[in-house]
């Protein structure tokens, strides 16, 4: 394989920048020559493609979001949109492809393949951590801890004026930034859309601790949990419980920026390296994983239909460090 493109889809996440460097720079060193697809399946139909030498990449490790830039692309998910596109990769004599993204990138890379036979390996950059085949994705660990930085700053006012904060954080369809995040801060209560929410039961915990002399509490709530956002919860706890002064914090985008965390670098330098020798060993529509400290791989078709399952030790852990 002599050309190889790489580009980032989908949500962008801290860390796929350091996944971007290893790529060309392990192709670079094995003698292939490498491409950067912009914004993502959408410039490869447009044909935004340039070539990249190792200084294309310098200087980027340190640096949120994406070089490349990400986007999401209608026109792909049609026959003639990907046609388009695998023209364009054709006439640069483009072989193989490597995909920073999250589940439906995956899923497009697949389609692709089986259409076109082009070979492609993917690294899983997105903050949600909601892929199956590794213990953590690229971005992750940034968000969570953007998250406690400012639920740490929330809980200094929340205790000095004996304030309830219902937080809400990324996750539609997984909890793992809210829970997380919650044990790390000592949150009261951590609302996740992997277990079923009772306001009932919330409002007893949260009295209990009104009882014995709690000053404050945080409720860290995932953007899909099903008892609502944050304000929903909020709505539906002080119709019933008022004695702490509410406030409702969402704290949106800033999960997905920053400077990505050293484990984020970490595991994007070792998947983006591994993405590339395991292409050039013949390997194809497979995901590179960390798990356990070792890289794994899993097809494309088993790390976009399964979930990874959340510990539920972790949420017993939560409470009874809560209390
Ligand atoms: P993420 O990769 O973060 O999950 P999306 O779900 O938005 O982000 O997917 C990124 C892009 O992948 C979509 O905009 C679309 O172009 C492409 N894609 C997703 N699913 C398919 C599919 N079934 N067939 C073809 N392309 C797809």
């Amino acid at each position: 394989m002599k050309k190889i493109a790489v580009f980032t889809s989908g949500g962008d996440a801290p860390g796929m920048n350091a996944c971007l460097r290893a790529v060309v720079r392990t192709g670079i060193a094995r003698g292939v020559e490498m491409y950067g697809v912009y914004r993502g399946y959408e410039g490869m139909i447009e044909g935004d493609i340039e070539p990249m030498q190792a200084r294309d990449v310098s200087n980027i490790i340190q640096k949120g979001g994406t070089v490349l830039k990400s986007a999401r692309s209608e026109a792909f998910r049609t026959v003639e949109g990907r046609a388009e596109a695998f023209h364009q990769l054709e006439k640069r004599g483009i072989e193989g492809l490597v995909v920073i993204g999250g589940d439906g990138s995956f899923r497009g890379a697949q389609v692709f393949h089986e259409e076109y036979g082009i070979r492609v390996m993917g690294c899983p950059g997105t903050i949600d951590n909601d892929l199956f085949g590794t213990d953590h994705t690229i971005g992750f660990d940034t968000a969570v801890n953007t998250v406690v930085d400012a639920v740490d700053k929330i809980r200094d006012t929340a205790t000095s004026h004996g304030r309830m904060f219902i937080i809400e954080v990324m996750g539609r369809d997984a909890g793992f930034i809210a829970l997380h995040s919650g044990i790390v801060t000592g949150a009261e209560a951590i609302l996740i859309p992997e277990t079923v929410t009772y306001i009932d039961e919330l409002i007893e915990l949260l009295k209990s601790g009104w009882n014995r002399k709690k000053s404050s509490a945080i409720v860290i709530v995932a953007e899909g949990d099903d008892a609502g956002g944050a304000f929903d919860v909020a709505e539906k706890v002080n119709e019933r419980f008022d004695k702490y002064d509410t406030r409702v914090v969402v704290l949106g985008h800033i999960q997905r920026g920053g400077s990505p965390s050293a484990h984020d670098r970490l595991i994007g330098s070792r998947m983006g390296h591994s993405a590339i020798m395991e292409l050039l060993a013949g390997r194809n529509c497979e995901m590179v994983g960390v798990v356990h400290n070792q890289i794994r791989f899993t097809p494309f078709s088993k790390a976009t239909k399964f979930h990874t399952s959340i510990d539920h030790q972790l949420l017993d852990l939560a409470a009874v460090l809560s209390s």
